[in-house]
């Protein structure tokens, strides 16, 4: 809750920013809004409480008695947007130094889809500033299925190794989703890190998302508009596994604690054996 605050209250630029107006989940006027720093307050239409969650349009979703299997899985990811910024709100409020030599892993690409993509300006913004400020934040998602994926493996085999490509807008519309380049850019709203395809050696090639130094939105972004683009690249030969083709051994040690086959359900399972063993 706390980083959601610091972050749609863009908190973290110092100045007392308003939250943007959203849909009320009452009366469904999009003039629901909460004071500064509230996680609770009244709609000024309808004067129903709001909680500062409602902003990201959970109900839009689901019905009252009834949810679609993909809340779940939204919720999922937005929390895991959430835990990310929350260890780079830790370090941009303890130190910003260690938080400029930190590179943040993100296991899947940096989007947050549909009506949740809210929370995308807020986040394009702050990496902005702290970067600006000269604590560029360093983060990288990796996508392993997907489009994107799919196309890495038609296009990989054949790049020398130590190259990266960074698709255009146009090149994302017509070769990789296969259709026409029209209406808004690929992204526009809901992506905070461009896709790129790298091949490291014979064995890696990989999809890693990297935002951009720039508040609003690049549709046809170059490797001078990645924050951290030198660094991240230094790094990423020293942190991949041999496990996996475009293994990052950040994220298989991360799936190795909370696989549910090893140490979450073996608890449950001893407490269970333990249990039903009386
Ligand atoms: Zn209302």
């Amino acid at each position: 809750m706390e980083t959601l605050k610091w972050l749609v209250y863009e908190k973290w630029s110092g100045t007392e920013k308003p939250l943007d107006k959203f849909g009320c989940p009452y009366c469904e006027k999009n003039e629901a809004t909460l004071p500064y720093n509230a996680e609770l307050g009244k709609c000024p239409g309808c004067h129903e409480n709001l909680f500062l969650t409602d902003m990201l349009g959970f109900h839009l979703d689901m019905i009252s008695d009834a949810a679609p299997d993909t809340v779940a899985t939204t919720y999922m990811s937005i929390h895991e947007v959430l835990l990310l910024f929350t260890g780079i709100r830790y370090f941009w409020e303890k130190n910003k130094v260690i938080l400029s030599e930190c590179l943040f892993v993100k296991d899947g690409p940096l989007t947050i889809r549909a009506q949740y993509s809210k929370l995308v300006n807020p986040i394009r913004r702050f990496l902005a500033y702290a970067r600006d400020q000269g604590y560029p934040v360093h983060i990288i998602g990796q996508e392993k299925s997907g489009k994107f994926y799919d196309h890495l493996e038609i296009i990989g085999r054949d790049v020398p190794c130590g190259n990266l490509f960074i698709p255009s807008n146009q090149y994302i519309k017509m070769q990789i989703q296969c259709r026409p380049n029209t209406g808004a850019p690929y992204g526009k709203d809901t992506n905070y890190g461009v896709k790129l395809f790298v091949r490291l050696n014979e064995y890696h090639k990989m999809v890693i998302n990297i935002p951009t130094g720039n508040s609003d939105f690049v549709e046809n972004p170059t490797i001078s508009n990645l924050i951290g683009a030198k660094r991240i690249f230094s790094t990423l030969p020293l942190i991949i596994s041999n496990r996996y083709e475009g293994g990052l051994l950040p994220i298989e040690l991360a799936h190795g604690i909370v696989s549910l086959s090893t140490y979450p359900s073996a608890h449950i399972l001893k407490i269970f054996s333990e249990k039903r063993g009386k």
